[in-house]
């Protein structure tokens, strides 16, 4: 199978002195229709098990699903992880969280009856902010949207992410690339060189955040414009990358 990149060269293997930083979703794992369908590849979670004990400890998922999410989709590992873009943070069992805006159960409400119009659309309820989903329903994309827009009346504090086929509303004041730099801070992270690895626009803030410290970014994808110096085709050929600094 091939890996290569239409626009950028192919990673080193993974090496014992980095600090690295995974995506989950159109990285590690392929997309589903619904965030709920993603499957672990079997194989997977040894080889996060293999690279953490290898790493000392430092691998961190970072991720726009939340801490219980990861957590499910990755038992029996408990990996140091970022959840909900940066606003969930786990380090060594120590874990900090924001708070739901009141005013976000009546948005959901609506966001569902909206969604419920555009079979596939789906409205994901991610604690302390929302994903409005329409991979399954092209035609949801700028109903979604204009509703997402005018909800941030109702939501002082909130802005809009957009994202690969999603938008969310999401609190201010956290990104990938600040919870990254907050991880570097502590051990086992710090010291070593920072790699993330991510597909979407919100891993940008990764890939500028390791840029900044000695470290570099992957894309997994061909989205351009990226500062991401390596890339990876797709999360088949990040797992074999994964499967190949490890054998
Ligand atoms: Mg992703």
């Amino acid at each position: 199978m091939s890996s290569r990149h239409p626009h950028l060269p192919l990673p080193p293997a993974v090496a014992p002195d980095w600090a690295l930083f995974l995506d989950v979703d159109g990285t590690l794992l392929d997309f589903a229709d619904a965030p709920g369908d993603v499957a672990v590849e079997p194989g997977l979670i040894d080889t996060l098990a293999i690279l953490h004990g290898r790493l000392d400890g430092a691998l961190a998922l970072v991720s726009g699903r939340n801490l219980a999410q990861l957590d499910a989709l990755f038992a029996p590992l408990h990996l140091p992880a970022v959840g909900l873009h940066g606003l969930e943070r786990r380090d060594d069992g120590h874990v900090e969280q924001h708070a739901r805006a009141p005013a976000l159960d009546g948005v959901l409400a609506s966001a569902r009856a909206l969604a419920a119009k555009y079979p596939g659309a789906r409205i994901e309820d991610k604690g302390i902010g929302l994903a409005l989903h329409w991979r399954g329903a092209p035609a949801a994309e700028e109903p979604l949207h204009e509703f997402a827009t005018s909800a941030l009346i109702d939501l002082p504090g909130y802005h809009l992410q957009p994202g690969n086929r999603v938008i969310e509303l999401r609190p201010d004041g956290a990104n990938k690339g600040a919870a990254v730099l907050d991880l570097l801070a502590l051990p086992p992270f710090h010291g070593r060189r920072p790699v993330f690895v991510g597909d979407d626009l919100t891993d940008e803030h990764g890939f500028a955040a390791v840029g900044s410290h000695g470290g570099f970014g992957i894309l997994v994808g061909s989205r351009q414009p990226s500062v991401a110096r390596y890339g990876l085709h797709d999360p088949a050929a990040v797992r074999a990358w994964l499967d190949d600094s490890i054998a």
